[in-house]
């Protein structure tokens, strides 16, 4: 399945509609009526989130398509305040990660240098709770900016949000994530539960 820019199983696709309450049936791998309506839902959720706070540019809205429509809330309202913020400063802001299979986790692990202490199942990443942002001048991406501290930080005005900016160990000032259970251990054991 294609969801936003991103391949996920059938199975995990399930797991993701079940784990943001969207009902989608058995977990079973087959993309059948349940699991058809339980995307009408999600879908429905996601568009009203979109009319309620606006669309963003193509990439950002890739990303999105890949969150928990709780998460796409919680990330258009945080692209509203962030989007103009920037181009005062002269610059475009994008989400450029979201929702990550455990395999794409995996692999991201692996990377060297390292980029995150995470496996898979064991970032918000993995239960479409999480996105990443980047700083643009026109399409070049800027790894470096105090941009990502100011902007990161406007998301702490929003209810039940972590910011990546505040954490104290490998702290990362582009990651922002709803806060629906207290710790991944606990999401995860949602998400995999049968
Ligand atoms: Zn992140």
């Amino acid at each position: 399945m294609k969801i936003g820019d991103i391949m996920l199983d059938t199975c995990y696709w399930q797991r993701l509609l079940r784990f943001g309450g969207y009902a989608p049936g058995e977990i079973d791998g087959v993309h059948g009526p349940c699991t058809r309506a339980a995307e009408a839902r999600w879908s429905n959720d996601a568009a009203c989130a979109a009319q309620e706070f606006g669309r963003f540019d193509t990439r950002s809205e890739a990303v999105l398509a890949t969150l928990l429509p709780a998460t796409q809330r919680v990330a258009r309202q945080w692209l509203r305040m962030a989007v103009p913020k920037a181009q005062v400063a002269g610059v475009e802001v994008r989400l450029i990660c979201g929702t990550r299979s455990y395999a794409e986790q995996d692999a991201l692990y692996r990377q060297r240098p390292r980029v995150t202490h995470a496996k898979g199942g064991q970032s918000m990443h993995n239960f479409g709770l999480a996105f990443d942002f980047g700083v643009f001048c026109g399409r070049e991406y800027l790894e470096k900016s105090l941009l990502y501290m100011s902007l990161g930080r406007l998301s702490m005005q929003l209810p039940q949000v972590t910011w990546g900016g505040t954490w104290k160990s490998l702290i990362d000032p582009a990651h922002i994530q709803l806060n629906l259970y207290p710790n991944t251990a606990a999401a995860r054991r949602v998400f995999e539960s049968q």
